[in-house]
């Protein structure tokens, strides 16, 4: 703080001053200035109380690491990409079987009934997605373990790039109940997959765009549904890679019409 600049004189209140020491004042006011300037570097006028909501600011930062022999080396830490913060807004919905006996078993067109639903913000996309973002987005090779928990080394560039990139994707549901992690490269207990997943059009606007994934899955017997993912294959060898996982509280499903034998508090019309 020392300076020879003349400072503009500062009226304070009375109690104020008299229940701080000149240290605590500087302290005080050196903490006022930095929050100042942290909401100026967000476009925010701060003059000791604001309305306005703060966004976290993500660019590089200095740091200062102690050594064991009492030496201070500094850095900048790189802004962090945490495949945490890629999350999924997960909606899993439970149908009865077609009412036509006929169609027990298959994906038909026929209106069903809406027997339970799982929807949440709080789900994962793995380890394996954002090592994808690392070599396809990213330009960085990159092994990436694959569902049979083999390593696949996926290259940027040259002839073997991303394994001639993906050729398709996998729905995948399963009855595994132990909670999902960021760490999954497979599903727990898959059950049955769908391979026509809808990618569909990206829109947004300001600081917050969305896409959805769809896809159908039909029950080849009775589930106890506990989980869903969805796998990308690539072209030249097929590799099956997890990108994203989650797991929910069971949803029971009936692949032979009725009664339920999961769902008995269920009746058909
Ligand atoms: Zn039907």
């Amino acid at each position: 703080m020392a300076s020879d600049a003349v400072l503009t004189p500062v009226l304070l209140p009375e109690a104020l001053v008299q229940g701080l020491s000149p240290a605590q004042m500087e302290a005080a006011l050196a903490a006022y200035l930095l929050r100042k300037a942290a909401y100026a570097y967000r476009g925010i006028d701060y003059d000791g109380l604001t309305n306005v909501a703060a966004p976290p600011v993500v660019a590089p930062a200095m740091i200062r690491f102690q050594t064991s022999t009492g030496e201070w080396l500094e850095g900048i830490s790189e802004p962090k990409i945490d495949p945490n913060h890629w999350r999924i807004h997960l909606c899993v919905e439970a149908f009865a079987p077609c009412d036509d006996p006929a169609h027990f078993g298959q994906a038909c067109a026929c209106p069903k009934r809406l027997t339970g639903m799982r929807e949440g913000p709080a789900n994962l996309c793995t380890n394996v997605f954002a090592n994808w973002v690392r070599v396809a987005l990213l330009g960085t090779n990159t092994t990436i373990t694959d569902a049979t928990r083999a390593g696949r080394a996926l290259t940027s560039t040259g002839g073997t790039r991303l394994d001639g990139g993906v050729a398709s994707l996998l729905g995948c549901a399963g009855t595994g109940v132990t909670a999902a992690t960021v760490a999954d490269t497979n599903m727990q207990t898959q059950t049955e997959t769908q391979a026509a997943v809808t990618v569909n059009t990206v829109s947004g606007t300001g600081s917050s765009g969305t896409f959805t994934v769809t896809f159908t899955i039909t029950a080849t017997a009775d589930r106890a549904y506990t989980e869903v993912g969805i796998k990308n294959i690539t072209t030249t060898t097929a590799y099956n890679f997890l990108l994203t996982h989650d797991s929910f509280s069971v949803l029971n499903v009936s692949n032979s019409g009725w009664p339920y034998s999961l769902a008995p508090s269920l009746r058909k019309n």
